[in-house]
C-alpha cells in the first residue's frame, strides 16, 4: 500500500456530487480485501485499488439535477453500495446482496483520496460536529441491518458476541429498539467500553462457560455474532432461546461444525447480514446523530491521509489495542 498522485476527478456530471473525504474508517473487511481473502463475489482482489468504504466527506460541488438540500460545505456520509436494480435480490428489495453489487473501496475506488465523484443517491447529509463521528455511519448501518434481520424488539434479551466497533454499534442499535444487551468478548478493555454504553458484559473464557453462564438466566431471544470465530458461532447456536434468532455479522472463510439437532429442536432462524439497504443507511445517520457523544469513544486512533499505509498496518497488527482507526483527509 502506498500514497501516490492520481488525476483530479472531473466536475460532477448530472446527478453526481464531488466530495472531499474528511474521515475514513478502517475495518476488518479492509484487511480481508487487502490480503486477498475476499471471495470473488465479495470483491476478490481487484488491485490496484483506492480503499476506504467508511467515508465521511465534505461536499465540494453539486452537479446539475441533484436533489434539493445538498450544498457545498455540508458533512455527508457515503452509502458505499451500488446495485443493478434487476436481479432477484434487487427486485425483492434486498439490493444489499445484489448479484452484481459494487462497493466503493472494494470494487471501485473509495475514500482514501483527496477528492471523489459519487452518485447523489449515495450521499447522506449528517448533522454532527465531527467528521470522525460521521465516518461511523457505515459501521453503524451494518448494526441497523443486523437488528432488522434479527427482528429485535422491545424487552428482548440480545447477546452480542464480540465487542469491537461493530459489536459496540450492535449494542447501541439493539438498545435503540428497547432490548437489553449482554456483550461478550475476550478483552476486558473492550467490555469496559460496552459497560460504559449501558451493556451487561461477560468475559469470554470458553464456549461452554459462556453458554452455561448465560443459559442459566433467561435464554436470549437473539444472539448476534460479530466475531466470525467458529467457537463463538457454535456458542451462539447453543445459547439462543427456542424460536430465537442467530444473526451472523462477523466475516470469515472458516468452516463451523454444528449439531444439526440444535436447529430443528429449537426451530432457529439463522440470518446472514451483508452491508445494508439505503433506507437502513438513513436510519444509521439518525442513530449516529442521536448518539454522537456515545459513539465518539469508539474511535481510538486517528492518522493523516499521508500516513494511510501506516494506519492500515497499525490496525492490522495491533487488534487488541485498536478499537476504530480513522484516517483524516481534512488534515494535511
Ligand atoms: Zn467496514
Ligand atoms: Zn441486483
Amino acid at each position: 500500500m502506498r500514497v501516490r498522485d492520481v488525476p483530479e476527478p472531473d466536475e460532477p456530471g448530472p446527478g453526481e456530487v464531488l466530495v472531499r473525504p474528511a474521515a475514513v474508517g478502517i475495518c476488518g473487511s479492509d484487511f480481508h480485501f487487502f490480503e486477498g481473502r475476499l471471495s470473488e463475489h465479495a470483491g476478490g482482489s481487484g488491485f490496484p485499488r483506492i480503499q476506504g468504504h467508511e467515508v465521511a466527506a465534505t461536499v465540494e460541488s453539486v452537479g446539475p439535477g441533484c436533489r434539493e438540500g445538498l450544498r457545498p460545505g455540508q458533512t455527508v456520509a457515503l452509502f458505499p453500495l451500488r446495485a443493478c436494480g434487476r436481479c432477484y435480490p434487487c427486485r425483492i428489495g434486498r439490493a444489499n446482496v445484489c448479484v452484481s453489487f459494487s462497493l466503493i473501496g472494494i470494487h471501485e475506488d473509495g475514500g482514501l483520496q483527496e477528492r471523489l465523484c459519487i452518485a447523489e443517491e449515495q450521499v447522506f447529509p449528517v448533522d454532527v460536529a465531527s467528521p470522525v463521528v460521521a465516518a461511523l455511519v457505515e459501521p453503524v448501518s451494518i448494526a441497523v441491518r443486523a437488528v432488522h434481520r434479527g427482528r429485535v424488539t422491545e424487552g428482548e434479551r440480545v447477546v452480542v458476541l464480540g465487542a469491537g466497533p461493530i459489536g459496540q454499534a450492535l449494542l447501541l442499535a439493539a438498545q435503540d429498539r428497547g432490548a437489553s444487551v449482554v456483550v461478550v468478548d475476550l478483552l476486558e478493555s473492550r467490555l469496559e467500553l460496552a459497560r460504559s454504553l449501558g451493556a451487561e458484559t461477560l468475559l469470554w473464557t470458553s464456549a461452554d462457560e459462556v453458554v452455561a453462564r448465560l443459559g442459566r438466566e433467561r435464554a436470549p431471544e437473539v444472539v448476534i455474532d460479530a466475531t466470525g470465530v467458529p467457537a463463538a458461532v457454535r456458542a451462539a447456536v447453543e445459547l439462543v432461546s427456542s424460536a430465537g434468532r442467530v444473526v451472523q455479522v462477523g466475516m470469515s472463510g472458516d468452516e463451523v461444525t454444528f449439531r444439526l439437532g440444535s436447529f430443528t429442536e429449537k426451530e432457529l432462524d439463522v440470518l446472514g447480514v451483508a452491508c445494508c439497504g439505503s433506507t437502513e443507511f438513513g436510519e444509521a445517520v439518525d442513530l449516529v446523530e442521536r448518539n454522537a457523544d456515545r459513539l465518539a469513544p469508539l474511535v481510538s486512533h486517528e492518522f493523516d491521509l499521508a500516513e494511510a499505509p501506516d494506519a492500515v498496518r497499525f490496525a492490522m497488527e495491533r487488534p487488541a489495542d485498536v478499537m476504530k482507526v480513522v484516517i483524516r483527509g481534512d488534515r494535511t
